[in-house]
């Protein structure tokens, strides 16, 4: 029996960064399962799919050419032998990520992709819909959650970093309106399972965080 840590939540929250963070610790795999709706998302504007068309994305679905390398950067995605990890960050890939995310037969034909991650020793799985659809049965379950201000004010400082302008008011906006999209979708809706430990951290540095997160998997 392989153990599966499902870390979910809303966008910009910082499950990516916990995610690796105990997936180094603990010497597991790692699965970003938003990047696979991103290079989904990118490989259809690419093909000029339509964000609309469910059939046609799902067949793209089964089909995508997708790796995930690890180097000493951290992880590289690889779509077709392209290395497209800087495009998937761009806020358009994200929105339309979210929009196909929301057709079933798109998260049907993603389903067994993501469950083929889960090998020995473990598994840390990083997404929206990890400890409700896609592991239900997962043996730690994390909902790691923040104010959507406390959301928009760290990605600011990303960008800031990065020299990358930005409006907070924008980005506020923008995490606004995926989290609705997420939530409020009608096929695995961002939610917190029911035997899901919730961690909030608008309040918390990511050491805090992970601390926390810690004592969780070892209680
Ligand atoms: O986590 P990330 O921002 O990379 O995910 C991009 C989008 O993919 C999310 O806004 C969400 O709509 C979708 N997603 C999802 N289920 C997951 C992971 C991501 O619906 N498990």
């Amino acid at each position: 029996h392989i153990p599966v840590i499902a870390v979910d939540g809303p966008s910009g929250v910082g499950k990516g960064t916990l995610c690796v963070l105990l997936a180094k610790h603990l010497k597991w795999h790692l699965l970003d399962s938003g990047a696979i709706y991103r290079v989904l998302a990118l490989s259809a504007i690419k093909q000029h799919v339509a964000l609309e068309n469910e059939l046609e994305l799902a067949i793209l679905a089964k089909k995508l050419l997708l790796r995930f390398i690890s180097d000493e950067t951290g992880v590289q995605v690889m779509l077709d032998d392209e290395n497209v990890s800087a495009q998937l960050r761009l806020q358009e890939i994200g929105d339309a990520a979210s929009k196909i995310a929301s057709l079933p037969k798109v998260r049907e034909a993603l389903l067994q992709r993501q469950r083929a991650f889960r090998t020995s020793p473990g598994l840390v799985a990083d997404g929206r819909d990890m400890g409700t659809v896609v592991f239900p049965q997962a043996t730690v379950k994390i909902f790691l959650d923040a104010s959507p201000q406390a959301r928009a004010e760290r990605r600011m400082k990303q960008l800031q970093k990065k020299k990358i302008c930005a409006i907070y008011d924008e980005i506020l906006h923008e995490i606004i309106t995926r989290d609705e999209r997420d939530r409020n979708r009608a096929i695995a809706p961002l939610r917190s399972a029911t035997d899901a430990f919730l961690i909030d951290s608008t309040d918390l540095s990511i050491d805090e965080v992970f601390k926390q997160a810690l004592n969780i998997i070892n209680s």
